[in-house]
């Protein structure tokens, strides 16, 4: 596989089609970070091109580069696929000084741990078998996964169109084999049903934008502006206030409630 085919490719053409992705706190707890607590302040996470100090709100398509960037610094410095990075970084809140001690300490039990062992340690492919696992048809050409289970085009078009319909889960859809945990990325998404391709990238970004501690969507109902900071400090800082534009709201950066300075966001929540 070249390495072209691991880079994302983000094309928002269609506004519609990304409308969905914020707010919805609901599924928080999803992307709770587990662990690491021996590092409470990682030097965060990398939106090291926004330079001005302080809080920006920045459109989806600005904050997308500042993504990509991230993944090609990681991936370049660990030598893995960005789709596997991506899903790397996530675990560790975007921060990449915590992915990389994690990483070096043990990478096999890492990558294992998250579904990404194939994608970082691609095996040569045996010869394609020419029958579908699922629909037991064997005209269709097949699609396979790093870890060597492969499925026609058909099966995986209706695997992806699922997994994508049941929302910001599809991003940790494991391989169509029973008891696999490889996960599916963004270039079987993109070979098997590339109609759907925006809808998962836009769930990508929103895991991202969630995921990441100096980023936060925008609270207005439906809006897609994306609240960032230049690091930890701006982001803890008294007056983290962030204003959007567009819904000409105030929030707080941190916790998207309305500015509480000088109350921190605990004790508000309290
Ligand atoms: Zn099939
Ligand atoms: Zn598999
Ligand atoms: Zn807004
Ligand atoms: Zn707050």
């Amino acid at each position: 596989m070249s390495d072209s085919e691991y880079e994302y490719e983000y094309e928002y053409s269609d506004a519609d089609e990304c409308s969905d992705y914020p707010v919805d706190d609901s599924d928080d707890d999803d992307m709770e970070w587990d662990g690491v607590n021996d590092n409470p302040n990682p030097s965060p996470v990398i939106l090291g091109t926004i330079k001005e100090a302080g809080i920006r709100m920045l459109p989806a398509e600005d904050v997308i580069p500042e993504m990509k960037r991230c993944l090609e610094d990681a991936t370049e410095i660990l030598g893995v696929p960005a789709a596997a990075v991506a899903v790397l970084l996530r675990e560790y809140k975007w921060s990449k000084e915590i992915l990389l001690e994690k990483f070096y300490s043990n990478s096999d039990k890492l990558e294992k741990k998250l579904g990404v062992y194939a994608r970082c340690n691609p095996v040569p492919m045996k010869k394609s078998s020419k029958t579908c696992k699922i629909c037991y048809d064997d005209e269709f050409p097949m699609i396979a996964m790093p870890c060597g289970h492969e499925f026609c085009t058909g099966c995986w078009k209706e695997f992806v169109d699922n997994a994508i319909s049941e929302g910001p889960s599809c991003i940790q859809k494991t391989c169509p084999e029973a008891n696999c945990s490889e996960l599916m990325s963004e270039i079987e998404v993109r070979v098997a049903a590339p109609n759907s391709l925006p809808k998962f990238e836009s769930y990508q970004l929103r895991s991202f934008v969630e995921s990441n501690t100096l980023t936060r969507w925008c609270p207005g109902p439906g809006c897609e502006r994306i609240a960032c900071a230049s690091s930890t400090s701006a982001m803890e800082q008294a007056n983290n206030v962030a204003h959007c534009d567009l819904c000409d709201i105030s929030f707080c950066a941190k916790c998207a409630e309305e500015p509480h300075s000088p109350a921190n966001c605990k004790d508000l929540a309290r």
